[in-house]
């Protein structure tokens, strides 16, 4: 299959927010020992999308623990559009691994991705089969316990290939995770693909996080740099406010759903964490960063009762 120039620029986005937690994580805003694997040199960024991506990280951290609380390891984590994402490694290092870890990105992502696991003892030691080997199997990485397979979003048929691939179960509960990614697809295709999970997955959570309000002045620019980067179309979805995202959820057979943009997520983190990153670097572009985050938003949304109650402040 070839590549278009635009999916070529999506797939570059992936370097960029590789990049960007790199530097975070260096400037101390959060720890994570496995980032600096993936990506060799990371310039700093500015104090305000650090604190961003801070937001971003942790308010994704909140949920998967809100969910991992809810089901325990007898769970499995399907995570879309991984990029270098390094929580599987992350949950590794605490009692909260899970029961199988399912990535999918490009197949250039991913290609990528399973050549620098394999050269790493630190990556590679935390995925093995019982015989101590992984399998590559069509390109994708198969072990117990972890999938990181190639794989066309926009695709659906594919989807579903690749999950029966990796084993994903329809009676195990399923925390899908969408951290940047559906942004990317066009608006029916991204519908698609959450009304399939809906509908294979009855205990199901979602933690989506992405942008939103894209209607306004400032919304305009942001709109202007997401088409240089490969997303040809910035539908009604992201121009709509967090509410109604979390509403055209319940549209696709999600049972509940609820959003915040990432000001209100920002206020409801502890106050000693937010006293913590605020100290580490001086902002002068106070209301840059509140126009950033007015522009983000965090949705989470589920089926069956299990999940109902996940919430900011549970
Ligand atoms: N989720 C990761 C994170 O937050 O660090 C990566 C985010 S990056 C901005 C977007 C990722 O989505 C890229 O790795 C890109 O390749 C992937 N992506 C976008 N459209 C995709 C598609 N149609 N199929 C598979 N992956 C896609």
């Amino acid at each position: 299959k070839s590549w278009t120039a635009e999916d070529e620029a999506i797939i570059a986005t992936n370097t960029d927010a590789t990049e960007c937690k790199r530097c975070a994580v260096e400037l101390g805003y959060w720890k994570d020992d496995y980032i600096s694997l993936f990506i060799r040199h990371a310039d700093r960024k500015a104090p305000e999308i650090n604190r961003g991506y801070y937001a971003r990280v942790r308010a994704m951290e909140m949920f998967i623990h809100q969910f991992l609380e809810r089901c325990g390891t007898k769970c499995q984590i399907i995570n879309l559009g991984c990029g270098y994402d390094t929580l599987y490694w992350r949950l590794k290092d605490t009692t909260q691994a899970v029961g199988n870890f399912i990535e999918l990105d490009f197949p250039s992502v991913t290609s990528k991705k399973c050549h620098i696991i394999k050269r790493n003892k630190k990556l590679l030691q935390k995925i093995t089969n019982e015989d101590g080997e992984v399998m590559i199997r069509e390109g994708d990485l198969h072990s117990d316990g972890y999938h990181l397979l190639g794989c066309d979003l926009r695709c659906l048929a594919e989807v579903r290939r690749k999950l029966g691939a990796a084993g994903a179960d329809a009676r195990v509960p399923a925390l899908v995770l969408a951290e940047c990614v559906l942004v990317y697809l066009r608006p029916d295709a991204a519908d698609a693909l959450l009304r399939h999970l809906a509908d294979t997955f009855p205990r199901l959570a979602l933690v989506q996080y992405e942008q939103c309000n894209l209607g306004d002045k400032f919304g305009e620019v942001m709109v202007r740099n997401l088409a240089a980067r490969g997303c040809v179309l910035v539908g009604e979805r992201l121009c709509r406010e967090p509410a109604a995202q979390a509403e055209s959820l319940l549209a696709l057979g999600f049972q509940h759903a609820r959003a915040w943009d990432m000001e209100a997520v920002w206020r409801a983190l502890p106050e000693d964490d937010r006293a913590r990153v605020e100290a580490l670097e001086m902002l002068d572009e106070r209301e840059l960063l509140l126009q950033l985050n007015l522009h983000y938003a965090l949705t989470v949304a589920s089926r069956g009762d299990m999940f109902a109650d996940m919430d900011l402040n549970a």
